[in-house]
Formats: C-alpha cells, structure tokens, sequence
C-alpha cells in the first residue's frame, strides 16, 4: 500500500518511499530536560509515536532515534541567554546533571504512560560530545565556521541551500530583531555550534575543545547523533512547527556543509496544542502536565484518544470538556469491547479503508471514525470485531490489547463497598453513597448508576 506524508521540505504530500525497501529510519527531535513535558510537547511524541506505528502497520522495520537535549539548548532558542538546563539547575540549587536526570526520569515514565513504543536509541546530548566537535572540524576544514568572542559560529552566507526548509532566505531571518545579539555575527541567522564558557565563570557542564572551553550549540546534536545512529541522508525527522525555521533549518545546514547530503529525505511537522484558544504560559497558570490531567480525572490513555481526534497539521485546542469528552469516549469503547467474544479472523475489508486513512498523511481523525461506525455495526460478529479493532489498535496506541474479551474482575474488597453503596443508596443516605463511591475510586474502579443497578468500570 502507498503511504502519503506531507514533507515540510517539499511542500507537498509526496508517496512516501524509504532509502532502504523495507526499513525506515526515523527520528524524534526529543525533550529538552530541564522542566516537565507539557500537553504540547506530548502532542509531539504522540505524534511520532503514531507514525512509527502506522509504518509498523505497513510491515516496515522502523528504527527510532529520539535525542535527549541535556546541554545547549538556551532560553529564547537563540545564541543568547543562559542554558536552560542551568537556569532550572540554579532555581532548583541543583547542579545542571541533577536536573537533567530528574526531568529524564519523568520523561520516560510520561511517555509510557501514554503508551508510546520506547524508541531504539534515546542519546543524550553529554554522551556524544566528542561526535559533536567532529562534525564542527568537519565544516571547519570546509570553511563554513568563524569564531567570536563568545564562540564557533556557522556562516549561513557560504551555503546557499541555507532556508530550503522554511522558504526564509538567510538575511530575512529575525533573531529577535538586532537588540542583544552578537555584533560580530556575520549573519543574523548565522548560529554557534561550540559556545565558550564565560570567563571566570565554571558552568556545571562544560568539555576542553580544539576551540577553547565551553559546550555544544543546540543545533549540533541533532545532526550528530541522527548521523551516528542512522546514517545520511536518513528517512524522516520529526519535530513540532516551531522548529521548522531555526532549529531543523540549521540542522540541515550543519549536515550539508559538513557531508554534502541532506540530513532526511523527510521532514514532518506536528502543529501546536492551544489551551482555551491561547498560548500555554507559566504565568496563565495553563502548562498542563500528565499530571494535572490525572488531578481532574483524565487518565494518560484518554488523552492519547483526545490527540487522535485532531489531524497533527492542525492546530488543537485543549479544553477541559473537550478532553472529558475523550474519557467519555474512550470509556464507551472500553465497556463495549470487555463484553465482546474472543478475537478471531480480521475485517480486510474494514483495515484497507482504515490503512487507506491513515497512510493518507496519518488522517487519525478519519481513521476514529471508521473504528466506530465498525464497532457500532450490528451485523458483524464480537469476535471479528474484536480482531479488527486490536490490529486498528496497533497504530492508535490506546492498550485495547488489555481490555478487549476480558470483564471487568471486581476484587473482593470492592465488591463488598459496592454492596454497602447499594444498601445506603436503598436508605437514600446519599452521603455515605458518595463516600463509597470515593472509596471505590481509591481502589480503581468507577462506579455509574443507571437504572439497572450501579455498574463499575476499571478507571483507564
Ligand atoms: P522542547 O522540549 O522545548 O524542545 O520541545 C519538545 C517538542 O515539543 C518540540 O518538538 C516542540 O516543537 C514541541 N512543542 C512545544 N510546544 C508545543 C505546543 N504548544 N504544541 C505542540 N508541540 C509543542
Ligand atoms: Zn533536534
């Protein structure tokens, strides 16, 4: 089957064709660790997830990379500011690798808990610094580099590739117009790729270099570790928007001047989550993490299906209904597939409209739809559709493997509070009800009164 993607390079939604028949080499541009993922950059990963699964779908090999950013990357994405691994470092009175190792730790449990496939490599920045210095030689011995005084610095004027990526030609670039930055760049999208420690100053991280003392530029791991760990050119590089103008533009740039070849033949962007139609902020207090979702009872699963619902092109904005909706949602499916027969044979004909759907540029939205309208046709067998919707589940990622043909098993402690709920229910002593229902909750399940008598659910 063909599969379509939108190739940021391109401009166009091209027939996807691997360099290697069969195997994809994919990577993830990571998390910088130095605070909590947010509902944003967990989009992100939900999305690269979703592709590497849809490619799995296809019976390709998929190998993902997704770098760890644990140096370099500064606050305003620019060469100027402090290192945002030291700034949290130093709030914290922490040193830049305690920090790193926290924020590691939480990321990898978040993303296992929105059942993302573990990626293959996941390489930190620190452990790949002497790969870094020699790709710096490398576009050094080709005259790409300069230095000034505060470091190595790339020469976007000697590469007139530079912006093929964002279709921004080099001296239209903005670096937050002139004010604070470097007067000795040549260029103002010119960008450092070894940065000098400040004098007098020990940073928590820093290497000797043939340059001087200091620490890789952000850019520069990327294209460094991707190139170690895949080869170049490699398939797809993913990323959300705002990377498409400084960080993968460069780069490109970086592997271009150093090797002579495109990073990726493929560059994939996943659009922004809005909170309330507006930007997430610390200061508007909106910066969701898995956490604060849990906190108001939308589990990790649910806002994997909430993710889903919207096209990754398209902006989504994240609301507290629209995410309860997607418990809901979730919640129906899981009560409906519990009761149904054990898995048999698949629906071909159901998964060559859902592949067509999501190979078309991984239309997960269209691809929910077909699911229901499946689920919700009468005149197919539980069984089969107890098949169908676990290979669906293969690319939607919502652990349906755990629920599908197995009733909810109600421990005995539960099973004893839910007697005592219907008891006060029958007295109408609707506080101790509702206690019982909290109880309930402790333990894991949810209870629902209908008029056939209270119903619990797993909570998922
Ligand atoms: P960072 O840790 O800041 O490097 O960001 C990690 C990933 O999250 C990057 O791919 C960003 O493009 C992406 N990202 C950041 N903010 C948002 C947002 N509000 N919505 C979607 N993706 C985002
Ligand atoms: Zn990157």
């Amino acid at each position: 089957m063909q599969i379509f993607l939108h190739n940021t390079l391109t401009k166009a939604t091209d027939e996807f064709v691997p360099i290697t028949p069969g195997k994809v080499g994919l990577y993830v541009c990571g998390p910088t660790v130095y605070a909590r993922a947010h509902v944003g950059n967990l989009r992100s990963y939900i999305f690269g997830d979703t592709l590497r699964r849809v490619l799995q779908a296809n019976d390709l090999s998929v190998t993902e990379v997704m770098n760890i950013t644990d140096v370099g990357h500064l606050v305003g994405d620019g060469d100027e500011g402090v290192d945002k691994l030291q700034m949290s470092a130093d709030k914290a009175s922490k040193t830049a690798w305690d920090i790193a190792a926290e924020y590691t730790r939480l990321f990898v449990d978040d993303i296992r808990r929105v059942n993302i496939e573990t990626p293959h490599v996941m390489p930190k920045a620190t452990d790949h610094i002497a790969e870094q210095i020699a790709l710096i030689e490398a576009m050094e011995a080709k005259g790409f580099t300069y230095a000034t005084h505060d470091g190595i610095y790339f020469d976007t004027a000697k590469l007139p590739e530079y912006g093929q990526l964002s279709g921004q030609k080099s001296e239209e670039k903005e670096a937050g117009a002139r004010v604070g930055v470097n007067a000795e760049k040549r260029n103002l999208s010119d960008f450092a790729l070894w940065k000098f420690s400040p004098e007098g100053e020990q940073r928590h991280m820093e290497w000797e270099s043939p340059w001087g003392k200091g620490f890789p530029g952000w850019h520069l791991e990327c294209s460094a570790m991707s190139e170690k760990y895949l080869g170049v050119p490699f398939d797809i590089h993913t990323g959300g928007v705002d990377h498409i103008a400084v960080h993968h533009e460069n780069e490109i740039a970086q592997t271009l001047a150093a090797r002579g070849v495109m990073e990726a033949n493929y560059w994939l962007h996943n659009e922004f989550v809005l909170i309330d139609n507006g930007k997430m902020s610390k200061s508007l207090g909106n910066v969701y993490s898995l956490d604060d979702l849990q906190a108001k009872e939308i589990s990790p699963l649910a806002f994997r299906y909430f993710i889903l619902g919207a096209h990754y092109r398209t902006q989504l904005n994240f609301t507290w209904e629209g995410a309860e909706a997607a418990q809901n949602a979730l919640n129906n499916l899981v009560d409906m597939v519990r009761d149904w027969q054990k898995p048999s044979s698949v629906d071909s004909g159901v998964m060559e409209t859902f592949m067509t759907a999501v190979n078309n540029d991984l239309d997960t939205p269209a691809a929910l739809a077909i699911m229901w309208n499946f689920v919700n046709n009468g005149a197919i067998g539980t069984d089969v559709k107890a098949a169908t919707v676990l290979k669906m589940d293969e690319v939607f990622g919502l652990a349906l493997e755990d629920v599908v043909a197995r009733p909810v098993r109600v421990s005995d402690e539960a099973q004893k509070l839910l007697k005592e709920r219907e008891l006060a229910r029958i007295a109408k002593d609707w506080e101790r009800s509702d206690l019982l229902r909290d109880e309930l909750f402790g333990l894991g399940y949810a209870v629902q009164d209908s008029s056939s008598g209270q119903k619990l659910r797993e909570r998922r």
